[in-house]
């Protein structure tokens, strides 16, 4: 919740609980004491800044960043879904250890602002096409190590995925498609049933 797109995904999380019929309870993750006090069966990290997004979650304030990765390491099997800046840290979290997703990305790949688009993509991992929302998106160079494709634009891959993590170069939640946020629910629950 530092930064970025964040309240569209809590309302998207909404809006896929009463599509799927699976109870969410939120959890607003602002500081490295959200982190400890939570229960925590999957993670979203939101599309936005990933520059500011890090010096924020880095900061003396916040302190989230170094505990949420760790966290995340810890924890292979709990779903976690990141979307744009969120897929950009996940491949590239610049803290000398190890990535959530093995893939090379690159910030900014599409251009500036002015050239952000929306197209349809079609996903393995929903088994189905998917409105696309690029905004200044970055793009996937190469994928290794466990991580395969689950997404594509044409012949590019706009989404990868790594045991139970999945990281995006578009917005699924700036769609109307809950797709995406049904299938973290889901993962979510079954998470939550193996570990509860
Ligand atoms: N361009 C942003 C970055 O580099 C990502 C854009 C987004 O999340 N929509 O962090």
């Amino acid at each position: 919740m530092l930064q970025g797109a964040r309240h569209v995904h809590i309302s998207a999380l909404h809006e896929a609980s009463y599509n799927s019929k699976i109870d969410v309870d939120i959890i607003e993750l602002r500081t490295s004491a959200d982190l400890e006090s939570s229960k925590i069966d999957g993670l979203i990290m939101p599309g936005g800044e990933s520059t500011t997004m890090r010096l924020m979650g880095n900061s003396d304030i916040s302190g989230l960043m170094p505990p949420l990765l760790k966290f995340i390491r810890e924890n292979p099997k709990m779903p976690v879904m990141g979307t744009c800046a969120g897929a950009i840290i996940m491949a590239d979290p610049q803290d000398g250890k190890s990535p959530l997703v093995d893939a090379s990305i690159s910030r900014n790949a599409y251009g500036r602002q002015t050239n952000s688009f929306e197209a349809m993509i079609y996903s393995s991992l929903l088994k189905r096409s998917f409105p696309g929302i690029f905004i200044r998106a970055p793009k996937f160079q190469s994928i290794g190590n466990d991580t395969y494709a689950i997404a594509n634009y044409d012949e590019q891959i706009v989404g990868v995925k790594k045991t139970n993590r999945i990281a995006l170069s578009f917005h699924p939640e700036l769609s109307q498609d809950t797709g995406f946020h049904q299938w973290i629910l889901e993962q979510a629950k079954t998470y939550a049933g193996v570990t509860k």
